[in-house]
């Protein structure tokens, strides 16, 4: 391993080339349309040698594995990245054409640089120059490049993983994707690397009201109506004050990150919490509490509503919906049972509950092995860096591998480009003008080696 591997100009030109490559394909989800990208990354690696398969999970809907096979008893390891992205939104708010990927003032731009194409990338080159040293590993290493995260990652990981014939496929004993690796503003000489060691689970609903239907110009009583008893299952749900509750992340997340001692008690204590968000608001002039919050509590947010079609028509029903998501550890009947007390008996049961989404959290402790590997692995691209485990309040494709037991962590990381801010790089990734440095896409492809070489 030397540095000059990754600043050899044609390694770096191909890089950049593949990467140009795959924002050109266009795979926005809805529809995904991730086949001709995974025949894109198949065909690179049929090229070099390997066995490949390139597996529909519907129509348009590709995934493709592929690995290195290991020599004996050692763990296996999966890089893996989703190939889809999410809308570019208004073309008019674009510097360059978001399918253009663009190699402008040392970025490649587009849909997708960052989120996550960029990462799929240094994830498949880091595999290939492992690959073209004839290295052969203890346990395989695995690389997939797969459809759908954007929408939950049903076409994608989350049906690979339950189907008895794809299953060994993608099944690694340590898994690694996006989800973290970003650098707090904090820390000075040692960077902290957010790393993802557990997702919010997701429980989204739909609900509906009931009443008379009838016309508007001989109304009965308000009260009674579908629409009125919606209001009131809203007011009810936006007074509901959700608890703190300090799980042992939240404590490990305040544990490594470089902040003096008092501030990381007041932050873990459940009574000062709050004040000391408050109080980190005021210092850093953020809405701290926007991002610190969703992780110490259960949150229940209506989303979508609908009733009636005609002005003088009294609908009979109206529906709303809930995007709920849940600290590890809480499922459906916690939810059931916050909705009972916050709307009262006779109002929960008066509404008619629709469940969609059904997918407890997850969590990978740090204690495994993997993690510690990470850990070696950033230290030695980046000497001094820390890692800061966190919870995400969204969720990603690791959710589906956590699920099955394995171990999954997020982490990509990315260092903060000259002349940009936290906050701007953080925007990009579904906003506009989203694009990579081309000294991260190399950073990053340089971790997955030193990480994949380490089995
Ligand atoms: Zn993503």
């Amino acid at each position: 391993m030397s540095d000059e591997y990754f600043d050899d100009p044609s390694f770096k030109k191909e890089a950049i080339q593949t990467l140009q490559d795959l924002i050109r394909i266009d795979t926005t989800n809805p529809p995904g349309n991730e086949t001709k990208a995974a025949e894109y990354i198949q065909d690179k690696l049929q090229s070099e040698g390997f066995d490949t398969e390139l597996i529909e999970s519907a129509p348009g809907r590709g995934n493709v594995i592929t690995r290195i096979k290991g020599s004996g008893n050692g763990p296996s390891l999966l890089l893996i990245g989703h190939l889809d992205v999410v809308p570019a939104g208004d073309l008019d708010k674009w510097d360059v054409p978001p399918f253009s990927g663009e190699l402008r003032d040392g970025f490649i731009w587009g849909r997708g640089a960052l989120d996550m194409k960029g990462s799929v990338v240094a994830e498949l080159m880091a595999f290939l120059r492992i690959h073209r040293e004839g290295y052969r590993p203890k346990g395989d290493i695995i690389y997939a490049a797969t459809a759908d995260e954007e929408a939950g990652g049903h076409f994608g990981p989350g049906w690979l993983l339950n189907q008895p014939e794809h299953f060994e496929k993608i099944k690694a004993d340590n898994v690694i994707s996006e989800g973290g690796g970003s650098v707090l503003p904090i820390g000075g000489k040692n960077p902290n690397f957010l790393i993802q060691i557990a997702e919010k689970g997701i429980f989204w609903t739909k609900f509906r009201t009931f009443g008379p239907a009838g016309h508007g110009s001989i109304p009965g009583k308000p009260k009674e109506m579908a629409i009125i008893k919606m209001k009131e299952v809203l007011d009810k749900l936006s007074k509901y004050k959700p608890p703190i509750i300090i799980q042992d992340i939240f404590r490990e997340t305040a544990a490594n990150i470089s902040l003096p001692s008092i501030a990381r008690k007041l932050l873990t204590t459940k009574l000062t919490m709050k004040g000391a968000v408050w109080l980190a608001g005021k210092i850093f002039g953020e809405d701290i509490g926007q991002l610190i919050f969703p992780l110490v509590q259960n949150k229940i947010t209506p989303t979508m509503l609908k009733a009636g079609e005609k002005v003088n028509a009294i609908p009979g029903e109206c529906e709303g919906a809930i995007d709920v998501r849940f600290l590890p550890g809480y499922d459906r009947n916690d939810l059931n049972r916050i909705l009972r007390e916050v709307l009262g008996k006779k109002l929960y049961e008066a509404v008619e509950w629709e469940p969609i989404i059904d997918q407890p959290g997850g969590y990978t402790p740090t204690s495994v092995p993997f993690y510690n590997q990470i850990k070696e692995t950033i230290q030695e691209v980046e000497p001094g860096a820390k890692l800061v485990p966190i919870l995400s309040p969204g969720s990603t494709d690791l959710l589906h591998f956590r699920n099955k037991g394995m171990n999954a962590f997020g982490f990509v990381p990315m260092k903060i480009d000259e002349g940009m801010t936290i906050r701007e790089m953080g925007e990009m990734p579904h906003g506009y003008n989203e694009r990579i440095s081309v000294d991260n896409l190399m950073f990053a492809t340089k971790f997955f080696y030193n990480l994949a070489k380490k089995y």
